[in-house]
């Protein structure tokens, strides 16, 4: 989301907030006008969960509205078992006529909704909230809705995500679809929006979240800690970290604030690693551009999560990937890298849907294995992409050919994150340099982020920029690399041939 090409559209010509009864004189000539026929439902209809049309989620975002920002106020008891006291205030613009505001909500109590400073009436249907304005709200028009609810940071059965409970407080893990389980929103990348966080939490705790702070707050036993972005922000990437925490600050290129949030206790043990960010950084500008937020820092969280996530300007890694003496350093290194590189794929250019996570997952793992090779000279890219062919019709069968994953199998915590999306993506981009070329693949990876800064963009806008960049029709191409049952033979490697799995030994 950009927002001032959306100022551009306002149909309206004053700048300023329009007042109820401006409004409902705007309803009603536009009721008269269209017969009520652009009304998203029928007066009188049951509540009902809308979507967005995800492939892969359908259930995720909501029609008739693009969210300019939130607002988030959570109140922190100091116990990991008590849901948080929250008010999420949401400012947008409506691009519909609206009876009912669909929200995605589902893990927490709503206490009080309401539009433009009026009650609503509210309701759950599926995993929305379902809120009725007292007047429907014109197409076209700013609206903000305030929910005042409880967030709760135990996770419903057999659903993950959302608040992660880490040994000293809390961190946020929503990708893919669980940034409604902590509080209301429009939840799909497609709907990029600013974020103010103020977390109010027991002083002694410390709390950080996406951006840069803009107030510390202490007032008798508590302290309130507000963050803001100055980059719009897919809802899956948001971060709110409280906890007994360091915060570090260092400095990155061109003087980018560089701040990592660990353990106080782990502060000087996880040093080493920390320290490595500025020149990962550096090494990442090196060949894609600028970084593109105000930050960048990892957040370390005392659990086991099983994963590490790109949340905006601060990345969620577990403790273990530092302290587990097992893995050689080049490999935690090329995953800081991984998240770092995120930062540019992904986040300043979201996906459109979620089918495509391939350009996040394959660009992250692409500049993994790339500083794996340039900083560790044993393991070379093309080995790994070698090695990612002999697997990549099993990871097909699997999950899908890259462009079009499977849907993630209910209850399986892995959910869409499976090899095809990432090894099995970079082989694409892998195959893709050996098409074209690396002098038009650098440039299609700089243009491509460039066009998109702060933006959403999908695959075939990739596949139109890849085919304008090195002046050929790539569709064929893409075709079959993206959505072919079987992987096609890769250019300039006839030789690479699918490798059977090594047969398991009896158990
Ligand atoms: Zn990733």
């Amino acid at each position: 989301m950009l927002l001032s090409p959306r100022a551009q559209a306002r149909p309206y010509r004053s700048g300023t907030r329009r007042t109820r009864s401006t409004r409902s004189r705007g309803l009603a000539s536009a009721l008269l006008a269209s017969a009520v026929s652009v009304c998203l439902v029928a007066a009188g209809a049951p509540p009902t969960p809308l979507g967005v049309g995800d492939r892969l989620f359908p259930h995720l975002g909501n029609p008739g509205y693009d969210v300019a920002s939130y607002d988030l106020a959570l109140t922190y008891s100091g116990s990991n078992t008590e849901p948080l006291q929250a008010v999420t205030t949401i400012d947008g613009w409506t691009t519909d006529t609206l009876e009912r505001i669909n929200l995605d909500f589902a893990h927490g109590d709503v206490q009080s909704v309401q539009v433009d400073g009026e009650t609503a009436d509210f309701a759950t249907a599926g995993e929305d909230l379902v809120i009725t304005p007292a007047d429907p709200l014109p197409r076209g028009d700013w609206m903000r809705v305030t929910v005042r609810h409880t967030s709760d940071p135990v996770s419903a059965k057999g659903r993950d995500g959302g608040w992660v409970r880490t040994a000293d407080g809390l961190a946020m893990a929503n990708q893919a679809d669980a940034a409604h389980l902590v509080f209301p929103c429009n939840d799909h990348p497609s709907d990029k929006a600013m974020f103010t966080v103020r977390v109010t939490a027991p002083n002694g705790y410390t709390a950080v979240a996406n951006g840069l702070p803009t107030d510390v707050d202490r007032a008798g036993r508590a302290t309130t800690w507000t963050y803001r972005t100055l980059h719009p922000m897919a809802t899956e990437l948001a971060q709110v970290s409280i906890g007994r925490s360091a915060v570090l600050h260092r400095e990155g290129p061109h003087g980018l604030p560089v701040r990592d949030v660990v353990p106080a206790k782990d502060r000087e043990a996880l040093e080493p690693w920390l320290k490595k960010t500025p020149d990962q950084i550096a090494w990442m500008e090196s060949k894609v551009g600028p970084y593109p937020f105000e930050t960048y820092g990892v957040l370390v969280a005392d659990t086991v999560t099983g994963f590490e996530l790109e949340t905006q300007t601060l990345s969620l890694f577990e403790k273990g990937l530092f302290t587990e003496p097992a893995y050689p350093k080049w490999y935690v290194e090329s995953i800081m890298v991984h998240e770092l590189a995120h930062q540019w794929f992904g986040n300043s250019v979201s996906p459109r849907t979620w089918s495509d996570l391939w350009l996040n997952e394959g660009h992250a793992t692409w500049y993994e294995a790339l500083y794996a090779q340039e900083k560790k000279d044993d393991r070379t890219l093309e080995a790994r992409m070698k090695a990612a062919y002999g697997a990549s019709d099993r990871w097909r069968t699997a999950g899908g050919p890259p462009g079009a994953p499977k849907p993630p199998a209910p209850g399986q915590k892995i959910g869409i994150f499976r090899a095809n999306v990432y090894d099995g993506a970079a082989l694409v981009l892998f195959a893709l340099r050996e098409e074209i070329g690396v002098e038009a693949f650098d440039r299609l990876e700089r243009t491509w982020l460039t066009d998109h800064r702060d933006g959403t963009a999908g695959t075939a806008d990739f596949v139109r920029l890849a085919g304008q960049v090195s002046g050929r029709d790539l569709g064929s191409f893409f075709q079959h690399w993206l959505y072919d049952e079987k992987t096609p033979p890769m250019p300039g490697h006839p030789e690479w041939k699918p490798v059977a799995p090594a047969v398991k030994a009896p158990e």
